[in-house]
């Protein structure tokens, strides 16, 4: 692998406060010893200041989960892009579970994108399969324009730990479907691949070509197995 593998946890909707405080406290020297991934931790809002500093001058970034696509005003409830300005480097967007439970459509994952970009806060884009890439492409040239400022992440659903019709991706299979919607952006992206990834399996689906990190969902959450996955990266050779 030429660059480093790029590791996003996403905690999803778990993790109290003080579950928070504990979680950093167990993996955060085994996260600052990791050199051979960059790292990047998406939670909950209500985690991120906590996040941002427990990991301050550290090699640990943090990201969002989520943005509103409304940049401010009368949306009771919403997280902006400028709350999240100055306090996160990314943001996950268009995941399948906030499609799937909030009703996010194809249009607002352009909207927020298109916010995230004009913040400066890197987009990390979901992308189930390359029907959904053509539709993000055909809404807005910002994903094609901007190809070098966004994260994609190949995501199929049914591979997502405890999903429905849950049937885990094979290393084969994911490296072949990233490499085509890598082909159809038709530039040289950061493409990661997101599904049950653990630390039994990182290796056989880091070293595949195509993919160039992992989106972690699951693993993420149990601080030891998080540290774990790190220790496995370091197996990987030159691809
Ligand atoms: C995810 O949340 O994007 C994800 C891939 O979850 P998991 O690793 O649990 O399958």
């Amino acid at each position: 692998m030429e660059n480093k593998p790029l590791v996003v946890g996403n905690w999803k909707a778990t993790k109290t406060i003080e579950e928070t405080i504990d979680w950093v406290k167990k993996a955060k020297r085994g996260l600052e010893e990791a050199k051979k991934a960059d790292i990047v931790l998406c939670a909950p809002f209500t985690s991120l200041p906590f996040l941002v500093s427990l990991f301050q001058d550290t090699n640990v970034k943090v990201g969002a989960q989520d943005v509103s696509k409304f940049k401010k005003g009368a949306y009771t409830g919403e997280v902006t892009v400028e709350m999240l300005d100055g306090l996160v480097s990314h943001c996950i967007v268009g995941h399948s579970e906030r499609r799937k439970y909030f009703g996010e459509t194809d249009d607002n994952v352009i909207e927020k994108v298109k916010l995230l970009l004009e913040f400066k806060i890197t987009p990390i884009l979901c992308v189930s399969d390359l029907n959904q890439l053509n539709s993000y492409i055909d809404r807005g040239k910002e994903i094609i324009e901007n190809y070098d400022k966004i994260v994609f992440v190949y995501e199929p659903p049914n591979a997502i730990s405890g999903g429905d019709a849950y049937r885990p991706d094979n290393p084969e299979d994911a490296s072949k479907n990233a490499g085509l919607i890598g082909e159809k952006l038709g530039k040289k992206v950061v493409m990661l691949y997101g599904g049950s990834i653990n630390s039994e399996n990182v290796v056989s689906f880091f070293s595949k070509p195509n993919i160039d990190g992992g989106l972690v969902g699951q693993a993420s959450t149990y601080p030891d197995e998080f540290v774990r996955i790190f220790d496995s990266i370091k197996l990987i050779g030159p691809k």
